[in-house]
Order: structure tokens, then sequence, then C-alpha cells
């Protein structure tokens, strides 16, 4: 059971025996509740001392959160939960249909047909109805809201908050559906306390949500039947025991700071200013001083530092529009540019039909003012300035190697915009798809970077910036690929027009493979210190990992060449990659179609050589062991490389065209894009027979494919298939 008790007491609202007696009609007959259709849930910090949680959560690094609460506010009742679809959504999972009836009578203080309000949603409206409330109103605004008992809302904007809280304080329940990490995902850029409206109204009744999301594996959902609430869990523990330095043990250590942590990502301004107040007197003890760095990264053992740097992240973001002094965190990454380096101004021609990242040639150093001059016309293009080039914001991550967000977007839509970025980074005009033409982008208070572009700057050019240059990151620039890397590393690089031709052709080859006419712009690629995942990640840019030695193997000659690295064309291959012809289980191996293209067309690989994971022992020893353990679908899903042996045989025996017209198959007019996995292999057994003039849907039951009869009878119109492919089968009968 729920202990009342460990809420502190206090407040203006209500007594604890109202809140017990409150939760207690809540919960009645719910046990547990879950969001439907796979909706991943947030999670509330607790920060008044009324509030009253519902149901808990586990967030990932197994703290404890909470997806449902409620509160008294002045004569009214709110009931907040943690995913919109608990609203939108009407096919109710355990609980929670019971639980939304009792907050819809809780709310309304028992009246029977209470007369409900819903902002906007027409599927808020639906469920509803579905619960058995007879008298929903939809509504396009808040006018008029003192002719209801209840509202309902699945989204706020900032200047509708007074009216709401006004309806609850006169009385007005509210029953209210929001997803912090949905709008994260939406709003990469922006201040989350500041933007996210939510937590302003939220904030309002005592909770506010963090902007990821939490672990929905417990099979059981969000129980409602929790002890005491744990050590930390409430902004107010957790503040009193930083401030005593008094963490706890491990567990109640790992609370109180996931705890800080989210409130110092979720607070807006003006809600709980003595919370501001307290996380600021924090953040400037001196234990809170050390800056990220790959050496000593901000972990759990550095909770005050975190904290200082989130603060300083917040600021930053919230208004990046200003001169920004140098972080102390921007020598780590990207770097510092050598002092006294003259800054210049630049006139950049930007052709406008190409989208997204222009590069300009111009690094801004960290805490200098840059401005940006664009004319009338170009101001109304919804163009955009960036400075930093790394795609990954770790600010979710449990270490910080460098500080977690080094990169800021400005919107371009006055004549002159003048900002400095915190951590500096070269200049990027970025431009929305749409658009055409060309325009002249003026900026001035950068330095010069190092910039080849083929076709425009010799090797001796280059050389030479590099050789002058100030500024830490420089980039090589091909018609498709653009490298952007470590000044130290690119004064390695003697021949930058080989670099730029080689990832050409890399990019050239995966276009023709994927059967694309055109390109929508060029594709890059950034080194990082530290990456949101793994070593290398696909995207825009791709993202690279650099060592402490600054190799970048990008810009290695020598390893290009050598054919090493199956890595990045295995993530440029990813995005190139088409769910036509890529069914479930499959993402990781479709891939590498282009792996092995761009790595035997353009490096000359032998992609049946040892050192390659489709090495012909390798793939020789994985399809026997696969063939005795009784050829099952399941497991050729599951091992990547043995279900990529099938689609190399069919290069082998057919060609690369094999896949070439195939894939231009379904980029033809009129095509068919299947989306569910069985109507995805039956057409690709369709379509590659009819490419390759021979049963494949033969050849694909072979290898445990399951396909229709129709598919198989239409494939078995052609010649059997080359034996080659299914060589190493025959010793069992397929299984499913
Ligand atoms: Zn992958």
């Amino acid at each position: 059971m729920w202990v009342a008790a460990a809420l502190a007491v206090g407040g203006w609202a209500a007594s604890e025996a109202d809140r017990a007696a409150a939760r207690a009609a809540l919960v009645e007959g719910v046990s547990a509740i879950d969001a439907p259709g796979g909706g991943v849930p947030g999670g509330y910090i607790l920060i008044g001392d009324d509030v009253i949680p519902l149901a808990e959560c586990r967030n990932y690094d197994g703290t404890t959160a909470f997806t449902a609460v409620a509160a008294f506010y002045g004569r009214g009742r709110a009931v907040l939960l943690a995913h919109p679809n608990f609203l939108s959504q009407a096919d109710f999972l355990k609980d929670t249909k019971r639980l939304l009836q009792n907050a819809v009578s809780w709310t309304a203080k028992g009246k029977s047909a209470p007369r409900i309000a819903v902002l906007r949603d027409p599927t808020v409206a639906r469920t509803f109805t579905a619960l058995g409330c007879t008298n929903v109103t939809r509504l396009a605004g808040l006018v008029g809201l003192d002719a209801y008992d209840v509202l309902a809302l699945n989204s706020i904007r900032r200047e509708e908050i007074p009216a709401v809280l006004a309806f609850v304080e006169k009385g007005g329940g509210l029953v209210h559906g929001s997803l912090g990490w949905g709008y994260m995902y939406s709003n990469p850029n922006a201040c989350f306390a500041e933007s996210f409206a939510d937590n302003r109204l939220m904030g309002a009744f005592g909770a506010i949500m963090g902007s990821t999301g939490v672990n929905r594996m417990p099979a059981g959902g969000f129980t409602t039947d929790f002890a005491a609430l744990c050590a930390g869990t409430t902004v107010d523990d957790a503040l009193a025991r930083a401030e005593r330095g008094a963490f706890g043990d491990k567990a109640v250590r790992r609370q109180v700071v996931k705890t800080l942590f989210e409130l110092a990502n979720g607070l807006p301004s003006g809600v709980r200013p003595d919370l501001h107040a307290r996380l600021f007197a924090l953040a400037a003890r001196p234990e809170a001083n050390a800056q990220p760095s790959p050496e000593r990264p901000l972990d759990a053992e550095l909770p005050l530092a975190r904290l200082a740097v989130l603060l300083r992240k917040n600021a930053w973001l919230a208004c990046p529009e200003k001169v920004w002094p140098a972080d102390p965190a921007a020598s780590v990454y990207p770097g510092l540019t050598r002092p006294g380096t003259p800054s210049v101004t630049r006139m950049v021609p930007v052709d406008l039909a190409v989208p997204r990242w222009h590069s300009t040639g111009v690094y801004a150093p960290a805490g200098q003012a840059l401005t940006v001059r664009i004319d009338a016309a170009a101001a109304k293009l919804g163009l955009k300035v960036r400075v930093g080039s790394t795609a990954d914001d770790l600010s979710g991550l449990a270490e910080w190697k460098r500080f977690p967000l080094v990169t800021v977007t400005l919107p371009l839509v006055k004549s002159e915009t003048t900002f400095a970025s915190s951590f500096g980074g070269l200049v990027y005009v970025v431009v929305p798809d749409g658009c055409a033409g060309a325009t002249t982008v003026e900026l001035d208070g950068g330095i010069m970077a190092p910039w080849f572009r083929l076709g425009r700057d010799t090797n001796a050019e280059f050389a030479r910036q590099c050789a002058e240059t100030g500024a830490p990151w420089g980039e090589i620039e091909g018609e498709d690929f653009i490298v952007t890397a470590e000044t130290v590393g690119l004064r390695r690089v003697a021949d930058p027009q080989w670099i730029a031709s080689f990832w050409d052709r890399v990019l050239k080859a995966d276009q023709e493979l994927a059967g694309w006419e055109t390109r929508r712009s060029p594709e890059r690629i950034c080194a990082d210190v530290q990456l949101t995942a793994g070593w290398l990640h696909s995207g825009y840019p791709l993202m690279s990992h650099i060592n402490a030695a600054h190799f970048d193997w990008a810009i290695d000659q020598a390893s290009l060449a050598a054919g090493d690295c199956w890595g990045v064309y295995h993530e440029i291959g990813h995005n190139h990659q088409s769910r036509d012809w890529t069914p479930e289980g499959t993402g990781e191996v479709t891939v590498n179609i282009f792996t092995m293209y761009a790595l035997e067309t353009v490096v000359g690989a032998d992609l049946r050589d040892a050192r390659y994971p489709c090495g012909a022992e390798k793939a020789r020893r994985r399809v026997a062991e696969w063939v005795k353990r009784g050829r099952r679908f399941q497991d050729w899903k599951n091992d990547y490389f043995l279900a990529l042996e099938m689609y190399l045989r069919i290069k082998e025996a057919y060609g690369w065209d094999a896949y070439k017209k195939t894939f231009a198959r379904y980029r033809l007019p009129g095509a068919k894009h299947p989306r569910a996995d069985a109507d995805i292999w039956n057409t690709f057994a369709r379509e590659l027979s009819a490419t390759v003039e021979a049963d494949m849907a033969a050849v694909l039951s072979e290898w445990s494919i399951p396909l229709s009869d129709e598919t198989r009878s239409l494939c078995a119109k052609f010649p059997a298939a080359k034996p080659s492919l299914t060589e190493g089968l025959q010793t069992g009968a397929p299984a499913r």
C-alpha cells in the first residue's frame, strides 16, 4: 500500500487526510495502468508537497518516476497522465479505463453526467464517450469554460495556461495527457524547460515531466500499489540531500541524481522560483566546477557538476540569440581557436535548390560574435544558421565526455542576426526543402577554416589553408559527400582530391544500387569524442568516433584504399535503404548489400576474404550450423550475416544487376510499396524472379523465408535458379 504520510504535510490546498481519500478514490479498482498503442510514457517528478502520485514507473536506470498523478488546486482538481495515448486511444490497457472513469468522477466531484469539454482533439472526445461520458463537447478554444465541469486536453499552448488554471482554481476539473520526450523529438534544438508548455501547466499542480521515456518493459503495466515514496523521489528530499552532501547509498544516490537532473532539465522559469534558487546555489559550489572530458567524464559521482552543466545548457538554449561567452567546456569539444586569428567577412553563395547544410568555410570561435546578413527575399525562405557540426545531443546519457550539447541553430528571419555560440564551430547555412534559385549570405566575425571543395580547390591550396588556419575543424567536400574533420587530422591529408573523389564514388555506388535518379543533398560524416550510441551511426551527418590520438579513418587514405572499416559503408548504406524491400528483421541485413557493393566496386575488395564478415569460411560454418539447428526462419533473421549469405549468393549467381534492376522496379511510376512483412517478402520474390528470370521463390523458400502459395506458383513459371544459391541447405527440410 501507498503511505500518505510519506509526503510532507503542508501547502494550501488540502490536508493529508484529503489527499489519502483522493488517492483511494482514484485508484479504486485499479491495480495497474498502461498506455495503449505501444506508447512509451514519460515520467513525472514530484515538485509539490501536495501532489498525489497514482501510478509508479521505472526509468531505464532503475530509478522511480510516476506515470499518473493528481492534485487539488484552489477549489478544483486535476489528474495528469504521462502519455497522450491514455486519452486519445480507447483500447484501454490494464485498468486504465477504470482509472479514467475514476478521474472523471473525482475531478467532477461525483457529479452525475458531468459536462466534459475536450480541447480540440477529436480522438480525446471519442475516448471520453467510450468511458461512458454522455455529455462531451469539443471546443476549438478555451472560451465559455464555465459551462463545463471537466476539461480534458492532450496539448496546451503557453498562452492558454492562465485560462486553464483559472478554470481549475474556481472549481473545475482537469484531465491532462502529455509527453515530454515526444515534444523533444519534434523540437530537438529547443530548451525543454522553457519551451515545453505542458510543464508550466503541470508545474502548478506539483509535477513536471522529464524529457526521456520510461521503461515500459514490465508486462504488468504501471502499478498503483507501491510502498512509501523512496528516498530522493521528491525534489525536496533530493535537494535537501544534495545540500547536505549526503547522497546516501548507491541506489538512493542514483535516485537523488536523477530527480535533480529532471528538475534542472524540466523546471520552467517562474514555476517554483525557490527550487530554481536552490539548484543555482548547488551549481555554484566549488565541487560543481568540474568540466566534462574523455579523461574524466561527468557521471553520477559528480552530480553537482552535471547539474551545473545542465543549467548552463538550459540558459543558453532558452535564449541562443545572444552573444554568449565561451563555455569552459568548449576546449574539450569542439576545441578552441588559435588566439589572435584575424576575423573575416565572407560572402557565401548558396544554391537554394540543395536542401540541408551548406558549408561556408567559416568557423565561429566560442564566445565571439558572428553576424549573418541576408537580403529581404532570403529572409522569407526559412533559412537558418547553424554553428557546430556534430549531430549528437548527449543530454540523456549517464556520463558526459564533453558538454552534452554543443551546437546551435537560429532562424534567419531578419536582414541581420548577431549571436555567439558558447562552444563555437563550423558555420552552416541550413536550407529547407522546396527552395529554388540562389542567394548570397554574408558572414561577419568568424575565422577562416580549411575547406577543400572538389573541382574548386587544389591540394596545395588546401595544405596552405590547413597550415595557416586557427580553426580546430575543417572539411573536405565532394559532390555527394562531405567529411568534417579536425584540423590536426586534415593536416595529415596529402591528397584531399583523392579523399573527396573516393567518397563520391562510394556515394554514387550506393545511389546507383538504390536506383535513385537524384540525391536530395550530399551526405555528411562528422567525428566526435562521444556519440549517443556506439562508435558509428547513420543519420545526417553520419557520426563517427575519434580517439585520443585524433585518428580519423574517414580521411585516412591508406585505410580507405585498403578496404578497412566495413562499418562506415554500412552506415552510409542505412541512408539508402528502403522499407520496400526490407521486411522486419532484415534492417541490419539489406543494408549490407550496400556495404558489399561499395567495398567490391569502389575498393575492389574480395568479399569472401576472411577479413570480412561474409568471408568464405565463416559463411560456410554459419550455414552448416543453421542447417544443423533446423533451418528456422527466426534463426535466419537473428543471424545478420547468415541472412546476408543468401543475398551475397544471389549477387554471385546473377551479378549486382539482380539488385539494381529489382530495386529500380520499385521506383517505377505506379510501383507497389508493400508495408506488411508478408507482402514485402512476396513482392521481393516476384520482382527478383522477374529480374533474373529464374524461380527465386523456390530459393527463398529453401532459406526458410515464408512466401504465399500464389507467389510460389507465379515464380515457378521461371526456370530453376542456379544451384549455388541453395548449396549446403539440402541436408534438412526447411522449417518455419
Ligand atoms: Zn546498422
